[in-house]
């Protein structure tokens, strides 16, 4: 018998699976679980409750301004077409909750509207949560009308103990609990942080920091991302929430300098379908013929939207092991794909651009080694190309730096990396799981947009794509 202490109920019979996240991938892992001879599902998660939403898509604070302000990275469609179409049934809804909102959401999604593409709208995160915690109470009922009882344990699991027949789960407030087999998804690495960045005039994350930002973009502050992609995005639209734009004073530092490209919807939907030749001998020879391939569609008036789409679709069919079979070179790959095919908000992105043309906006090329306060903001030490520094006086800074050299996991995580559950890639530092995202104890399986590697394949596309991650887990069986 499973034995799960602590206030939880004993299942009817002995088999438990335990799923250890309560974002997307635990859900894709939820709902695979439907397929398992089980008696009883225990969910291990910050919010197990919400499962589905995880950190992308969480709740807002009902009453803040920037509540439902974040935006999905491409168009509804792109992300999942099921939810396109959940989007588009509740409408009516939607645009009643998005009515008077700065920014202007539902202006910037009437073009699209006029065209018949309610599909192609960067919808708010939230409501992609909504949609899974839908998905997650469809789910329940399913595996309870099977007979097998489903707990939700808001908690975070910190380490795994590994026996010949079951695996013993403790959490941070010292519960335990043994499963025959588990799942964990437990998201990303921290954002890295930066020397300076949690001080007066400084934040390590836009994420659970909103209401120190707030004071400072209220009282007129000039606002200093360090980073050019999504998250510094989400620091815009938390600035344009709360004040008119004609106050804003915003600037984004990116070692290239540049904004990621908008990802604009068109009618028809097309992909870009891209051709590579096999039996690469070398990353540079395959990447010469990924770049070719990109700029042939761009030649041919493609938008990044296709060609991305076009290339994620791509992968998911034809491993990067069909065309560059060395993992050793192949490694190599992911980092230029990702650099090459970076897109994000089309609404954001096209409203940074506006701001920079009027001034509002400004990027810094450079690399930001160190934030200091002064007694009314703060300066940021920032290198160039050839090592030259530049101080730069502002008012606060947002570190939105992504994951990096000295990010952390998650407690789980790092427990397994110790145990030797998981490795990381000597290249990059992404996970390394087995084939069907197997760690090397059998009863255990492991997925998270850090994974680089699941078998003999390296991922060529980053898994921080919601698609992908529910791509990965269906074909894990
Ligand atoms: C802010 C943000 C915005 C994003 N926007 C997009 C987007 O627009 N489009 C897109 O395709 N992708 C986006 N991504 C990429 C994103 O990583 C994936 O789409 C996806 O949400 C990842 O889902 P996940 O379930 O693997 O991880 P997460 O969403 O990170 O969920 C993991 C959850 O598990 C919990 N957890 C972690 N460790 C433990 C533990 N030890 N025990 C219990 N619980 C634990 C965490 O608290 C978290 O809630 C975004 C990511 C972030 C962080």
């Amino acid at each position: 018998m499973s034995e799960i202490e602590q206030g939880f109920p004993r299942p009817k019979g002995d088999r438990t699976h335990a799923i250890v996240g309560d974002g997307i991938t635990a859900l894709a892992f939820f709902e695979a679980a439907l397929k398992r001879d089980i008696d009883h599902i225990v969910v291990v998660g910050k919010q197990a409750g919400q499962l589905g939403r995880g950190a992308a898509y969480a709740k807002g604070e009902p009453g803040t301004p920037w509540r439902f302000a974040y935006l999905l990275n491409s168009p509804a469609d792109d992300i999942d077409p099921q939810f396109a179409k959940w989007l588009a049934g509740r409408w009516d809804a939607i645009t009643e909750k998005m009515q008077n909102r700065s920014p202007d959401w539902l202006g910037a999604a009437a073009t699209l509207l006029q065209n018949d593409d309610l599909y192609g709208v960067n919808a708010p995160r939230e409501f992609y949560g909504d949609y899974m915690e839908e998905q997650a109470r469809n789910l329940i009922s399913d595996f309870e009308g099977r007979g097998v009882s489903v707990t939700f344990m808001d908690d975070i699991a910190t380490s795994l103990e590994v026996s010949e027949d079951q695996v013993g789960i403790t959490t941070q407030n010292g519960r335990t609990l043994s499963a025959q087999s588990v799942d964990v998804a437990p998201g990303g690495p921290s954002t890295m942080r930066i020397k300076g960045d949690d001080g007066p005039f400084s934040v390590p994350s836009v994420f659970g920091f909103e209401e120190r930002i707030a004071e400072h973009i209220r009282a007129g502050s000039e606002i200093f991302c360090i980073g050019g992609n999504a998250a510094m995005l989400d620091v815009l639209r938390l600035c344009q929430s709360l004040i008119p734009e004609d106050e804003l004073r915003f600037v984004a530092c990116a070692p290239d300098g540049e904004i990621p490209t908008p990802l604009v919807p068109r009618l028809p939907r097309k992909l870009t379908v891209p051709e590579f030749t096999s039996g690469h001998h070398s990353a540079e020879t395959f990447l010469a013929e990924v770049r070719r391939e990109i700029d042939k569609a761009l030649a041919a008036g493609d938008e990044m939207r296709e060609i991305r789409a076009g290339f994620r679709a791509h992968f998911l069919q034809n491993p990067l092991s069909g065309y560059l079979p060395d993992v050793e070179k192949a490694r190599k790959v992911p980092g230029a794909l990702r650099f090459w095919l970076r897109g994000g908000t089309r609404d954001t992105i096209q409203d940074m651009h506006r701001f920079v043309r009027n001034g509002k906006a400004r990027v810094v090329k450079g690399l930001v080694q160190e934030v200091r306060a002064l007694d009314s903001g703060a300066e940021v030490v920032v290198t160039d190309e050839s090592g030259a520094r530049q101080h730069i006086k502002t008012g606060f800074v947002v570190n939105c730096a992504g994951a990096g050299p000295g990010s952390r996991f998650d407690p789980l995580t790092e427990d397994m990396l110790a145990q030797g559950l998981l490795s990381r890639s000597h290249v990059g530092g992404g996970l390394q799981v087995g084939a069907g995202c197997q760690t090397s104890a059998p009863r255990i399986r492991y997925l998270s947009p850090a994974v680089s590697e699941i078998g003999d394949e390296v991922v060529a596309m980053p898994l921080y794509d919601a698609h992908m991650l529910r791509s990965y887990v269906a074909r894990a069986l």
